[in-house]
């Protein structure tokens, strides 16, 4: 299969003999002209038009009532949890298979990522598993969760959409209400993805994107939040420049703050990407039927990770699943030597040293895909 996949590939990116990377960004519109329009207005940094249309691009992209432009994921993700009143010590449910960062981020506030185990078609953290584990290890006492065992309070909850794959977050909603554990999208991956027509990251009370370099769209490095809550909006403003009370002149910083606005130079940037994310999408779409089409003859071997009914997913990264871990191995060592990168899944969080000691559910899912997941070619065809 994976001679095949690689010839399949080369022609379906018009590359015969060049190194294909596994996700490539695309500036095929406005990019250069809104960048040297921010360039030439003078403002590069945190306050400027771009950033004020970027905000309104991203509620007219999501749905969403409020978007907070922040300067990337990873500290979008750690201000969200501050916004979800996460604190030192509580514990905040995530899953092992994910990006770093997510993991990371609770740790900025020193609180205890606490994993709990994916589906296996969605990658994305399981409804039905984190309700069987909370009954078994939690209670709630005066609206507030807590874990029986370590009796620690369970604040928030960060599920991830794998790869951009919607995940059956309608279901995660429901047990997080039931438990009042606040519920955090980390939707970095999933710019374009939705789940029974509702824009992935409106699940939850708040939604974390990414606009690194590797992502649907991207702005060199970028984040945003969106909510609908207007409270919650208003003080992810204020506490992502620094807590400073508006003010014409005067610096009057009223909490601690944070630097974590983006610049108007990346924003210029985000909305040339944003104009162009529906062709994005549709094209990542085509290119994922074709990949589905092609492996149906190896179905022995390997399957393609598809969206779940009621889902449309972005294919932001195409990934399979080997029948065993050894085929994963020759594949990725294959494809890597043909000039095609290709890279496992991540590792589990639980088994990089700096996580290994967290409180963990039965994690059997995470461990079987973390075996036997790649990533394949995923790039905007441009030719
Ligand atoms: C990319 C990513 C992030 C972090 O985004 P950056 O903009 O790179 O900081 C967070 N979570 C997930 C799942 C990601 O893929």
């Amino acid at each position: 299969m994976t001679k095949e996949l690689i010839a399949y590939i080369r022609n379906l990116y018009q590359e015969p003999n060049a190194f294909i990377p596994l996700h490539e960004p695309r500036f095929l519109g406005n990019e250069k002209k809104y960048v040297l329009d921010a360039i030439e207005s003078t403002y590069v940094s945190s306050v400027g038009a771009y950033v004020d249309q970027f905000e309104e691009m991203m509620c007219d992209v999501t749905g969403a009532e409020h978007a907070i432009a922040i300067v990337n994921g990873t500290n979008a993700l750690h201000l969200a949890l501050v916004l979800a009143g996460v604190e030192s010590n509580d514990e905040v449910i995530t899953q092992p298979l994910t990006f770093v960062a997510t993991a990371n981020a609770i740790s900025y506030i020193n609180a205890i990522p606490h994993f709990v185990d994916v589906d296996m078609d969605t990658m994305g953290l399981s409804p039905t598993i984190l309700e069987s584990y909370l009954e078994e290890i939690a209670e709630v006492k005066n609206g507030v969760c807590y874990n029986k065992k370590t009796g620690r309070r369970i604040k928030a909850c960060v599920p991830m959409h794998t790869f951009g794959l919607p995940m059956r977050i309608d279901l995660l909603v429901e047990v997080c209400d039931k438990y009042k554990i606040f519920l955090v999208e980390d939707a970095a991956e999933s710019i374009g993805s939705y789940y029974k027509e509702k824009h992935i990251g409106r699940y939850g009370k708040l939604g974390v994107f990414s606009f690194n370099g590797n992502k649907t769209i991207t702005c060199g490095g970028g984040g945003a939040i969106i909510t609908d809550d207007e409270n919650i909006a208003k003080r992810a403003k204020h506490l992502s420049t620094q807590a400073k009370i508006p003010h014409k002149w005067d610096f009057v910083h009223d909490e601690i703050g944070y630097n974590y606005r983006m610049p108007n130079l990346n924003a210029a940037l985000a909305c040339a990407q944003l104009e162009k994310l529906e062709g994005f999408v549709k094209n990542k779409r085509e290119t994922a039927e074709k990949y589905m089409a092609f492996l149906n003859q190896y179905k022995d071997e390997v399957s393609f990770k598809k969206e779940i009914d009621g889902a449309k997913s972005n294919y932001w990264l195409c990934a399979l699943e080997f029948l065993e871990e050894k085929q994963k191995d020759e594949f990725l060592e294959l494809t890597n030597q043909k000039g095609i990168m290709t890279r496992p899944v991540w590792r589990l969080m639980n088994h990089l040293p700096q996580f290994s000691s967290f409180p963990k559910s039965d994690l059997s899912n995470s461990e079987y895909l973390e075996k036997r997941v790649v990533n394949i070619t995923s790039s905007v065809r441009v030719k």
